[in-house]
């Protein structure tokens, strides 16, 4: 048995100890190629380190959108950009693309009326983010909200505000359904407070700020949340139709012009 073989046998092993899972799977392929086309060593040892890091890079990108709990099929390419056009696109896109606002921990609030499109667009900017390389969790505030009084009558409160530290970028969808409950709401306050000039959030909400104060019952605790949130901050509004009752208007309107051209129908009707 020559030296090289010997090696050879020994790579899976050695592969794995250094937890180069890309290189274990694919050298045999690579130096196949590289003796064929006499490939210099330095050449097939840089292809090798290549493939681990996109490799790397891939699985890291499935493990953050697994951990994101993201809208499934929600995303940019789907949502329609003309049905909210007080929106601009090129703004959103640029979000999405990250910009500086995640390194200045700028906050991401989206107003408008249900249906609109908030929790479409905020988990399509988030899946966006995080396919640039971005650490993201989406969640209802109300089940953040509960998780954090959970954790706070483990005396665990701090722990766990200091936990979402990983994300960039923390979505709490529909700010407004939070329930006016001031142990709840105090949560709420410690994690804006927390997260303050250090991270991003991104809100949506039905109204901007109207209603809040059913959110945070104290005066004063309202005052100093929105004075956070907004300090540095981004706002959109999507003041349009429901994009839910659009859609059954729209279908409505199709069955009566359809039903109308065909008398018959029409007198069923
Ligand atoms: P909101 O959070 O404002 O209540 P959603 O994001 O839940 O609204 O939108 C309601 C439904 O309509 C979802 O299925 C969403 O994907 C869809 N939708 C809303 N706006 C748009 C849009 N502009 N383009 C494509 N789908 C949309
Ligand atoms: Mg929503």
């Amino acid at each position: 048995m020559s030296a090289i073989e010997v090696n050879t046998t020994r790579l899976p092993l050695l592969m794995h100890e250094l937890r180069l899972p890309a290189i274990a799977r694919l050298w045999p392929e690579f130096a196949e190629r590289a003796d064929k086309e006499g490939w210099p060593a330095a050449r097939f040892l840089a292809a090798l380190a290549e493939l681990e890091i996109a490799e790397r890079g891939r699985r890291r990108i499935e493990r953050n959108l697994a951990e994101a709990r993201l809208l499934p099929g929600k995303t940019l390419d789907n949502f329609d950009f003309s049905a909210v056009p007080m929106l601009s696109k090129a703004r959103v896109m640029a979000l999405a693309a990250a910009d500086t606002w995640l390194s200045n921990a700028t906050n991401l609030l989206l107003f408008g009326p249900p249906g609109t499109g908030k929790s479409h667009c905020a988990s399509a900017i988030g899946r966006a983010l995080i396919e640039n390389g971005f650490r993201v969790l989406f969640t209802r505030t109300t089940e953040i909200v509960q998780k954090l009084q959970a954790a706070r009558q483990a005396l665990q409160l701090d722990t766990a505000i200091a936990k979402l530290d990983k994300y960039q970028l923390l979505i709490l969808d529909d700010l407004s359904y939070v329930h006016k409950d001031h142990a709840e709401t105090s949560v709420l306050f410690e994690l804006i407070g927390a997260r303050y000039e250090r991270h991003s959030m991104l809100i949506t909400a039905n109204q901007p700020f109207a209603d809040w104060n059913k959110v945070f019952p104290d005066h004063a605790m309202l005052i100093a949340a929105v004075d956070r949130l907004v300090h540095h901050s981004i706002i959109l509004e999507m003041n349009v139709e429901s994009y839910r009752r659009r859609g059954a208007l729209e279908r409505k309107n199709r069955q009566l012009s359809a039903s109308s051209k065909n008398p018959k129908e029409a007198a069923a009707v």
